[in-house]
């Protein structure tokens, strides 16, 4: 029993936190490119309770969980939407998508082969699309 709601917090451990976090960012880029559709968030949700899965495994991992969420979502777009994100960078040339580096390690970045340019942070990606004159 416990009054004071302090020491009773709900079961939410590290790795739970770190799913959520990574969704949350995969999530904020999925808006800030205007495909947040609710299919596409069901994407996301099947990659986080995949990642649960993978993570309960290997609890290392979970600073790499955003990555491979964004890397999932990816794929997953790629297959019914398209490319996605479309790289803002290159302002000519076949439009191409932004890749995750590093796959599998912390503090992933959005990331064009082509300019070989850190494009943003993922969970970012909204704050390098629009043009540094945007609001
Ligand atoms: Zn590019």
């Amino acid at each position: 029993m416990d009054p004071h709601g302090g020491t009773g917090a709900p079961s939410v451990g590290p790795l739970e936190q770190a799913l959520h976090a990574a969704r949350a960012l995969v999530l904020a880029d999925l808006v800030a490119r205007e495909v947040a559709e609710a299919d596409v968030v069901s994407l996301v949700e099947e990659s986080v309770t995949h990642r649960r899965w993978w993570v309960e495994q290997w609890p290392e991992g979970a600073g790499f969980l955003a990555g491979l969420v964004a890397q999932d979502v990816q794929d997953a777009l790629l297959e019914r939407y398209g490319r996605w994100p479309l790289c803002p960078v290159c302002g000519s040339g076949d439009p191409h998508a932004l890749e995750v580096q590093p796959e599998l390690g912390p503090d992933p970045h959005w990331v064009c082969h082509k300019a070989g340019v850190k494009v943003a942070a993922v969970g970012a990606l909204g704050r390098a699309t629009g043009g540094a004159a945007d609001s």
